[in-house]
């Protein structure tokens, strides 16, 4: 299916992927390619190794890649680091966003926001210019001003803390979004918001790979291709209705598969 002749060049891809942590093999050979404008779903039961292919991706410190390769834009980035990656357009949100005490949020987005707009030889912007931008994008996930004021993170909902890294995607416009588990531990309405924040920022320029356990988020946000993972390789690829048939049967179904090569 990812062979099919496409008419731009791949954001993302990922060849035989092979990654550990401490020795330990975690990916065991994931290939993944993303094309501008593509909504990508990662589902897989917990452990199979879904946040150590997004944090590898992001260039986390952690882990090792054993073999294979990660191109951005056409670019080899196994050996770039994580700052150069967000800087030129990688974005992980992450499933368990980090409190940053004693770091007030407003800086800690307008020094991100800076660092990718100097990439993109964009002017960079005093706190006075941040604010009004700020402003326009706390509008998209509904988050109160005094969000800003407050520590990264620090003492936020679970909600809280997913519509934050929605607020710092908005900002930041990647062009590969990754987004691990955003949808879980929000409640419906909280849900709504953060699908639609996502799906005001995408644009047919971007690449979105969503991870997720629940229907509910794709119902909002219809994925191009569903993903199923076991054991550190991708086992299925299919497109929306893949998931819809994993909701209904369970990964147990997903057992007797083998790599899809
Ligand atoms: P998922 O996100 O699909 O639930 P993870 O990528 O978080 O899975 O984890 C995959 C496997 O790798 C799990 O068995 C997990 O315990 C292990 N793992 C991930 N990161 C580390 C680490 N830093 N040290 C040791 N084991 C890890
Ligand atoms: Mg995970």
């Amino acid at each position: 299916m990812q062979s099919k002749m496409k008419e731009s060049d791949p954001i993302l891809e990922v060849e035989n992927l092979f990654a550990s942590t401490d020795n330990l093999p975690i990916l065991k050979g994931v290939s993944l390619s993303v094309y501008p404008g593509e909504i990508h779903a990662i589902m897989g039961r917990n452990g199979c190794g879904k946040s150590t292919l997004s944090k590898i991706i992001a260039g986390h410190p952690s882990y090792n890649i054993t073999s294979g390769d990660i191109k951005f834009s056409g670019e080899n980035i196994n050996s770039l680091e994580p700052e150069e990656r967000s800087q030129s357009g990688i974005f992980l949100g992450f499933q368990y966003p980090i409190e940053i005490p004693g770091v007030s949020n407003l800086e800690f987005l307008r020094v991100s926001t800076n660092a990718r707009r100097k990439f993109l030889k964009k002017e960079e912007l005093d706190t006075f210019d941040f604010e009004e931008l700020v402003k326009e994008k706390l509008e998209l996930v509904k988050m109160d001003h005094a969000f800003l004021s407050r520590s990264v993170n620090q003492g936020f909902s679970g909600g809280e803390k997913k519509r934050n890294e929605i607020l710092q995607m908005a900002l930041l416009e990647p062009k590969i979004a990754i987004l691990d588990e955003t949808d879980s531990g929000l409640d419906i309405d909280a849900l709504r918001i953060v699908a639609s924040g996502i799906k005001k920022i995408s644009n047919a320029q971007t690449g979105i790979i969503l991870i997720t356990h629940y229907q509910r988020l794709l119902d909002e946000i219809e994925p191009n291709y569903v993903h199923v993972m076991a054991d550190g390789q991708i086992i299925k690829t299919g497109g929306s209705d893949l998931a819809l048939e994993l909701e209904k049967k369970g990964y147990e179904w997903t057992d007797n598969f083998v790599k899809e090569t």
